[in-house]
């Protein structure tokens, strides 16, 4: 029996595997892919690098991605490529600039496929149990040990270990098997495409841009990204909407409103997709000998940050479980402060601020010509940004008491606030 078993070789499985075989305990590594570093699911593999986010503080550069509050540094020896400049483009083409206005990034880009491959490199040397092209399909905890029935090319087989961490992702099948997901409000099922293009004619391809509007038919806003440094390449997230698959929102996207005329010559030369369930996040993480990490258990995402931390507290937390039968208490702990989701506002910030289908094309041209010209603080939270906006935007309250008084108290109600408690 392995003292650990850890199902999903994202970046929360690889450290959590890495940090248990470390501390010497005999870990083995579930993974259905058979070569990590293919990174076939849609993800825009980009660092968030506001201070404090999601409870720590990230850097990189040639010695890695460190971590600064958790003192720890993951190897990582791949291209990065520093994003210092983002847009909020309304669909009349009115843009809101967030930039730290001393070069410091928003975001860094970086090579999934490299970091991932690096870590299950050390994972190897650090003598985890490797088991590539393996499927995850039941588990149950009888109180003493975890089995998970395991499934590679139609033969079956099944591992036990006294702790499991369920590290395989968003639509996570482990926490649904072991009734995890139970109390859990299920808020979407959706889709995302990632498109890599070329031919994308960008004045500025190296900030980020936010397109938003009911112009594209899509709720969520479709983003523009750089290639790393390659100003003749772009990626482009186009999420699906009610009724219509990423590609045909990508249509819209190609042929309306502020897009268009970036994306006159554009073609796709690779896409990534994937489907997400989002529910809310699990406040109590830890059931029986079971640890949900990473995606399995959050809000949508913790993002590569957060997964290589729920990876790294995850590792100690199953140490001090087996000694002391403490370590999940103190895990559970750090989720629920670390991530902004299970914060009391994370609600109002995804629902109360959101912009489409909440504000006409109309009512966005408006706004954001408000704004327009000003430099809003460099974040590329999603928590904070919307904040950013309507601080800037309700700066100018008195014009558009004046100007636009409907929309004023539109804006008022959604937040559930009164103007006043936001300025
Ligand atoms: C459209 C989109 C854009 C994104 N952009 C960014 C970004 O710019 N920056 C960023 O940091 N994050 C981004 N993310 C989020 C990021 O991809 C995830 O938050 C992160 O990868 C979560 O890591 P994880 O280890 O928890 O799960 P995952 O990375 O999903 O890893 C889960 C692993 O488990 C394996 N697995 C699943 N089921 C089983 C099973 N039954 N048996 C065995 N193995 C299994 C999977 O193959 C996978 O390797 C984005 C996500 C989406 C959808």
């Amino acid at each position: 029996m392995h003292d650990i078993a850890i199902i999903g070789a994202g970046p929360a499985g690889l450290m959590a595997a890495l940090g248990a075989a470390r501390s010497g305990l005999r870990a083995a590594l579930v993974e259905k892919r058979r070569d990590v570093s293919r990174i076939t699911r849609a993800c825009c593999q980009q660092l968030v690098m506001d201070e404090g986010y999601a409870g720590d503080t990230v850097s990189a550069g040639p010695g890695g991605i460190s971590f600064q509050k958790a003192v720890f540094t993951v190897p990582y020896s791949g291209p990065l490529f520093a994003v210092t400049r983002k847009y909020y483009v309304s669909p009349g083409g009115h843009r809101i600039c967030f930039d730290h206005g001393d070069g410091r990034p928003l975001a860094v880009q970086f090579d999934k496929g490299r970091l991932l491959k690096g870590l299950w490199n050390e994972c190897a040397a650090a003598g985890v149990d490797l088991m590539p092209g393996m499927t995850a399909w039941n588990a149950s905890d009888d109180g003493k040990a975890v089995e998970i029935q395991l499934t590679c090319s139609g033969r079956r087989s099944s591992i036990s270990a006294r702790k499991a961490l369920l590290a395989d992702g968003v639509n996570s099948r482990m926490a649904e098997a072991l009734g995890m997901n139970r109390g859990r409000t299920h808020f979407v099922t959706t889709q995302c495409m990632v498109y890599t293009l070329e031919g994308v004619e960008d004045p500025e391809p190296q900030a980020m841009k936010s397109f938003m509007g009911g112009v594209y038919n899509s709720r969520a806003p479709i983003i523009l990204y750089p290639h790393f440094g390659d100003p003749t390449r772009a990626r482009m997230c186009v999420p699906r909407n009610k009724t219509e698959p990423a590609r045909q929102v990508y249509e819209f996207a190609r042929d309306k409103g502020a897009l268009a005329p970036y994306m006159q010559q554009a073609r796709i030369v690779k896409a990534a997709g994937c489907g997400l369930r989002a529910y809310s996040a699990m406040r109590q993480p830890g059931l029986g000998n079971a640890l949900a990490i990473g995606d399995a258990a959050a809000f949508v995402e913790v993002e590569t940050q957060g997964a290589l931390m729920c990876g790294f507290h995850a590792a100690q937390a199953v140490l001090r479980e087996l000694e002391t039968r403490s370590g999940f208490e103190g895990y559970t702990r750090w989720w629920q402060r670390s991530f902004e989701f299970n914060g009391p506002d994370a609600l109002r910030v995804a629902q109360g601020y959101a912009l489409t289908p909440t504000y006409t094309d109309g009512e966005l041209d408006y706004l954001f010509g408000l704004v327009e010209g000003e430099t809003l603080p460099g974040s590329y939270s999603q928590y904070n940004t919307p904040k950013y906006m309507w601080n800037a935007i309700l700066a100018h309250a008195e014009r558009i008491a004046h100007e636009r008084p409907r929309l004023l108290e539109k804006i008022g109600a959604n937040m559930k606030l009164t103007i006043n408690d936001t300025l």
